[in-house]
């Protein structure tokens, strides 16, 4: 639908988010749901902005049955909140650090308290709230710190665009898009059971929870319904 996924298992993606590390370049990643994916069919420019990271993984169930659907099935979903989770251990292990953008005021204190619960040998750098005006004092906050690992959690498509933009003077190894995700560690939203996301109903478990989202949540049909179309013709 216009996306290339990089079509990984949650340990590839892993192993080739840590091979990038060294670089510092302002390497990206993002980690698109059917939602982004819909909003992208029509949006060339954030089409371009995920195309051009360094590792597109897929976030949601919808995204994996329509590559299905497609016939290039990807291997399995890999959530961005459970990708920040394997390379915060990854990070404590080894020393490195990570700074927390994103989410309403304090909340990225609150997901920092946990991850360090979580991780305790981790090295959270810096944090700021993700409602500034001014990008320049974030940027240079950044730059000053100088992470391994910057969490961006402005949502889709803020973040993406703030990760394309800043790459070239933020010599971070890898900035991630994660939508939400502090909100998750922070435990102020919750995720669904095991067993539903197990049984890939996540997107249910969400919808119950915040069901303002339900009109946003209408595009996992609409775009279900554009791959569906898609496979017809033969695409
Ligand atoms: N957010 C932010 N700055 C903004 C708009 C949103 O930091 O200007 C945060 C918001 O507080 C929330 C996250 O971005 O923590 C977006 O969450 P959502 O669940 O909507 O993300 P998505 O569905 O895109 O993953």
């Amino acid at each position: 639908m216009g996306v290339r996924f990089d079509n990984v298992t949650m340990e590839e993606a892993l192993a080739r988010a840590i091979a990038l590390l060294p670089e510092k370049r302002g390497a990206y990643v993002v980690t698109p749901n059917s939602e982004i994916v819909y909003e992208a069919m029509a949006d060339e420019s954030l089409r371009d902005l995920l195309n051009a990271a360094d590792l597109v993984l897929p976030d949601g169930a919808g995204v994996v049955l329509g590559s299905k659907i497609l016939k290039t099935p990807l291997k399995e979903k890999v959530a961005g909140v459970d990708f920040a989770d394997r390379l915060l251990g990854h990070l404590a292990e080894t020393g490195g650090s990570v700074y927390l953008l994103g989410g309403k005021p304090g909340i990225a204190e609150l997901a920092g308290q946990k991850m360090r619960e979580k991780h305790p040998d981790l090295t959270i750098c810096g944090m700021a709230d993700g409602y500034f005006r001014d990008e320049g004092p974030v940027v240079e906050a950044i730059q000053q710190d100088a992470p391994d690992v910057l969490f961006v959690c402005l949502g889709a498509p803020k973040q993406e665009r703030f990760m394309a933009r800043h790459q070239k003077e933020l010599p971070v190894g890898l900035m991630a898009g994660l939508g939400g995700s502090l909100d998750s560690f922070a435990g102020t939203v919750k995720r669904a059971p095991k067993w539903m996301i197990r049984l890939n109903l996540e997107w249910f478990y969400r919808l119950l929870k915040e069901p303002w989202r339900f009109k946003r949540m209408l595009r996992l049909p609409k775009f279900l319904w554009a791959v569906v179309c898609r496979r017809m013709r033969g695409a």
